[in-house]
């Protein structure tokens, strides 16, 4: 079933628990492999049991047939004295008529037509000369076990037959007796193992529902406030489904901490545009109250509010410009630039506009140096390290820049002698909006996004960009970027 939410479709299933087909599939598991044990038991059993009652009455059988040996010819009369109860003085033969005298024993002797000659009861079973010498039938839901044997005089003439019905109560008993009890252990085994699933796999989804529940509390609260709060408490199995529990929190973390960064941004960009708008505004409000008149006051406002505009424009390109520099990977990638030639030119021409600075290259580059940059990002960089070494640099009036390369990648090094930053700073000038003295820095026109901008665009690339730097002694940038695979040598 389909459901419409917002402007998501939401597809509806039947929800049946993990633990509820865990528990079912277990016990019918079982209970298939204990039907195939107790099938292939119950068979093995029979015809152990089944064997047995055939030695005893083949006994009977072999008994019978051997006082029937001595007689020459049967008749009915001849056979009733052969089984009938004899005893010889000081021996004792085996009194054959007694045991068939058993219930659930029934002889018949025949003669070699098949004429009854004795029986001791009622057979069950019909006599035919050519039937199997050993049957198995059943007769009125009862086993019976029927042996017949050939009697044969002394020329091996064929005097007649010999049948013995043996009725297998005690098989009957016992097979009912183990089929009922393969019964009852199985449907308690596939039932105790069904529990026992339930069980465990209750036990061990924990984890999943504690995250459904987390799920559950994020999406119902609608202030926001869940997603840097409620994370799913850690079970100590320490197995899959905790790792899940575990990846799950930090995921979470890392969305909250993308959330908390998307509105210190847009904090952080309001609070900046809100000095050159006030700023502006000021003047507009002086210009409306007093000031249309004044040309000086006129040519003062409008210059400042002029000055002002223009760095919002440079804030604007500037947020853009860190913007793309996230993006580089997907739009860059293939793009080659040397190093070398960019280097020097860019060097040259920051030379040329701060004329009063002593500008030194060290370039160890002796041909062109490739890297997968894009040739403005790349010039970016360094106009921003350029900037900043002039920028801070008021007492010594020095630049240093060197260019080196090894086996695998191209380091470019932007060195100044001026203010320098202190160790605890240093960690935070490649935050956005971050100036060591704010009010200088903004004097300077800068908006504390130019670190920001290199350090994501050299990151981009695969690069680093590092410093070292001394209070009151200056600083020293370093980049260092993959070379490009078509680099030789
Ligand atoms: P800004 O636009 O203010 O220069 P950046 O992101 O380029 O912003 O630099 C951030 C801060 O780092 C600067 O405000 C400054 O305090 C410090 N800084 C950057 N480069 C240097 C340098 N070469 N020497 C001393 N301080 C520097």
């Amino acid at each position: 079933m389909m459901k419409r939410v917002g402007n998501q479709q939401v597809t509806q299933r039947r929800f049946m628990s993990i633990k509820v087909k865990w528990a079912v599939g277990t016990g019918l598991g079982v209970l298939v492999i204990f039907a195939i044990f107790a099938l292939l038991l119950f068979q093995s059993f029979s015809s152990l049991l089944l064997r047995e009652q055939r030695q005893e009455t083949q006994t009977v059988v072999q008994a019978v047939t051997s006082r029937l040996n001595t007689t020459t010819e049967m008749t009915p009369a001849t056979v009733r004295t052969a089984l009938g109860r004899q005893h010889q003085t000081g021996n004792y033969q085996h009194d054959v008529y007694s045991t068939l005298a058993q219930r659930n024993l029934c002889a018949t002797v025949y003669g070699p037509t098949g004429r009854l000659l004795f029986m001791t009861h009622k057979p069950a079973v019909s006599f035919y000369r050519h039937a199997p010498e050993e049957r198995v039938t059943t007769v009125q839901h009862h086993t019976v076990l029927v042996l017949k044997q050939p009697v044969r005089g002394k020329n091996n003439q064929l005097q007649g037959y010999v049948q013995v019905e043996r009725r297998l109560q005690a098989y009957d008993q016992t097979r009912i007796r183990l089929a009922v009890t393969f019964l009852i252990l199985g449907i308690t085994a596939a039932f105790a193992s069904a529990l026992l699933a339930y069980g465990l796999a209750a036990w061990f989804i924990r984890p999943i529902d504690a995250i459904n529940t987390t799920i559950g509390k994020i999406n119902a609260d609608d202030e926001g406030q869940a997603l840097a709060n409620v994370r799913v408490p850690v079970m100590s199995t320490n197995d899959e489904l905790t790792e899940l529990a575990v990846l799950f929190n930090d995921m979470l973390n890392r969305m909250n901490r993308y959330v908390e960064q998307q509105q210190q941004f847009v904090e952080d960009v309001s609070h900046e545009l809100r000095t050159p708008v006030a700023i502006i505004q000021g003047h507009l409000d002086m210009l409306n109250r007093w000031g249309k008149d004044d040309p000086e006051i006129l040519t003062e406002s409008i210059s400042a509010s002029l000055q002002e505009i223009n760095r919002m424009k440079s804030l604007v390109q500037e947020m853009l410009d860190l913007t793309r520099a996230e993006q580089i990977e997907v739009h860059f990638g293939d793009e080659l630039t040397d190093v070398r030639e960019v280097g020097i030119q860019t060097f040259n021409n920051i030379r040329m506009i701060h004329p009063d600075f002593d500008f030194v290259l060290d370039n160890e580059l002796t041909g062109p140096t490739m890297v997968n940059v894009y040739r403005n990002h790349f010039e970016q960089i360094l106009i921003i390290l350029l900037d900043n070494a002039v920028k801070y640099s008021q007492k010594r009036k020095e630049i240093h820049v060197s260019m080196d390369r090894d086996e695998r990648s191209v380091q470019i090094v932007v060195q100044d002698f001026g203010e320098g930053i202190a160790p605890e700073n240093i960690k935070k000038i490649f935050n956005r909006f971050y100036r060591v003295d704010k009010a200088r820095s903004r004097d300077k026109g800068g908006n504390g996004l130019g670190l920001a901008i290199a350090q994501r665009l050299v990151e981009g690339y695969r690069g680093e960009i590092t410093v070292e730097s001394v209070l009151g002694h200056g600083s020293l940038f370093r980049i260092t970027l993959p070379l490009a695979k078509t680099n030789t040598g």
